[in-house]
């Protein structure tokens, strides 16, 4: 049964459909490898296989997807009890083609974060090396694929937080183009720059979850889904593209990193694709601009939480405002807090125009950068993180070195364009993410050029801790660390 450990998603489905494996069979296997996760990955796992268990393998779910009935939090102690009566159209969507729902996964409180240890539930280990972070916010779904604990699994991101978790683990993760999927159902953290996308093994597997979970909802009035729908990507060669590489001289790109990202994009030029260096001059100032208007948004998302509709109320309180701030003084953790006191301050009357609308100014010149490099390049490239993982505990004491690990991913989400991450090789023994960005609703051609670059670049690092839990080994017991609910 382990060897299904070394097949994708879409060669899971594929041994189903030819019948040499039951629905019920294969969720019972990743059940019990989510079960005995000890990185921390899953905050709720699945009692037992849907009646329905369908066509494809189960999906490991981010926690603040929404799922009718199951623990649903936003990895925050303010939601904690909270199980939300209906489903999220990204897990209602995957549900109906087949993949039923195999757990909750770990992440940032409300998605801020860059290494998952915001998390009110405790942290998330990388595979590859215990002792550092798989990254964040969806720091959760990424460990779990890369670790053999979940075939696939969902993910949002806001700033980076599909792209840069799966860079540090060594997989796949791919940013939609804003509105191509639902966000209905989703807890809400920045809601001008929140994607649901997929984390997953490999190209195909993204291309293929992609084409499920995009489309438009009526339910979500910011979604369109993609003009057409999603092929699994064929191409093998890259003649006639053009590459545009950005940020391979910003100081704080560890030389190491550069180094292995220059080789990817000789084996660009190798595939026929042509490479030439492109300028974003507003992308630096990009993290400050984020950095306004994430919290300015998440500001206001959260003043919901009050202790009366949803989740935690404290037990200490004398009258309705001690109530309320009592709460929200006991549920939300620290990054939380500074957030929303950033985010009040920046939209507060005397500053409105000096941050939130000077923010704002800068995300239209990024916008207006991409359009003008897309002018001339197919794609813009970059590194997806400045360094490989770092340690736990390295960068919470320093909110803005923790900040500057999303300097290569921010600028897309503030334009609204997709990006994929995929491992281009390693560092120190350490993943390496490449970042393919493309214009608005490319999300087909992005696939197709990751693709014939992940077949030339053949990563098959596999992290030291894959084959841990091993259902035939005695390491069976969650052990203390595990942060289950
Ligand atoms: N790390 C970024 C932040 O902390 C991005 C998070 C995200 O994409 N949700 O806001």
């Amino acid at each position: 049964m382990s060897e299904l450990l070394s097949l994708t998603a879409a060669d899971q489905a594929e041994r189903l459909r030819a019948g040499e494996l039951g629905a019920g069979e294969l969720f019972e296997f990743w059940r019990d490898r989510a079960q005995a996760d000890d990185l921390g990955c899953y905050l709720w796992v699945a009692d037992e296989a849907p009646a329905d268990a369908g066509s494809l393998p189960p999906v490991a779910v981010k926690d603040l997807f929404c799922v009718e009935g199951v623990p649903s939090a936003a990895a925050s102690r303010i939601l904690e009890g909270y199980r939300p009566p209906y489903t999220a159209t990204s897990v209602a969507n995957l549900r109906r083609a087949g993949a039923p729902v195999l757990g909750k996964t770990n992440q940032d409180e409300f998605a801020m974060g860059s290494s998952n240890e915001n998390s009110g539930f405790g942290p998330v280990r990388n595979p590859w090396d215990r002792e550092r972070v798989p990254g964040g916010s969806s720091g959760g779904s990424a460990a779990a694929v890369a670790g053999g604990r979940a075939p696939w699994a969902i993910g949002t991101d806001t700033g980076g937080s599909i792209r840069q978790p799966a860079s540090l683990c060594g997989i796949v993760g791919l940013k939609p183009t804003y509105g191509a999927v639902s966000r209905y159902g989703m807890i809400a953290f920045a809601s001008s720059l929140d994607q649901c996308g997929p984390l997953t093994r490999d190209v195909t597997d993204a291309a293929l979850m992609l084409g499920i979970l995009q489309g438009r909802d009526p339910c979500d009035s910011t979604s369109l889904g993609l003009p057409d729908p999603v092929e699994l990507p064929t191409a093998e060669r890259l003649d006639g593209l053009r590459f545009g590489a950005w940020g391979l001289d910003e100081e704080g790109l560890d030389p190491d990193v550069a180094a292995v990202v220059r080789t990817t994009l000789g084996r660009i030029e190798e595939l026929g694709g042509s490479v030439q260096e492109t300028q974003l001059p507003s992308a630096g100032p990009g993290i400050a601009a984020y950095y306004v208007i994430a919290p300015a948004e998440a500001s206001a998302n959260l003043a919901r939480y009050d202790g009366v509709r949803y989740g935690y109320r404290t037990e200490n309180f004398d009258d309705l405002l001690s109530m309320y701030e009592n709460t929200r003084a006991e549920g939300f953790g620290a990054e939380v807090k500074r957030r929303i006191m950033i985010g009040t301050y920046a939209l507060s009357s005397g500053y409105y125009e000096a941050y939130y609308g000077t923010a704002q100014k800068v995300r239209t010149k990024i916008a207006q950068d991409f359009a003008a490099a897309f002018e001339q390049v197919d794609f813009v490239v970059t590194p997806t993180s400045p360094t490989v993982a770092f340690e736990l505990g390295e960068r919470t004491a320093d909110p803005l070195a923790m900040y500057l690990s999303d300097y290569f991913t921010v600028p897309m989400p503030l334009a609204g364009i997709p990006a994929v991450s995929i491992p281009c090789g390693l560092s120190a023994g350490l993943p390496v993410g490449f970042q393919i960005a493309g214009p608005a609703f490319s999300e087909a051609r992005i696939l197709d050029a990751a693709y014939a670059l992940e077949r030339a670049i053949g990563f098959e690092g596999v992290p030291v801790d894959y084959v841990r839990p091993d259902a035939e080994s005695s390491s069976h017991d969650a052990g203390p660390e595990a942060p289950r609910r």
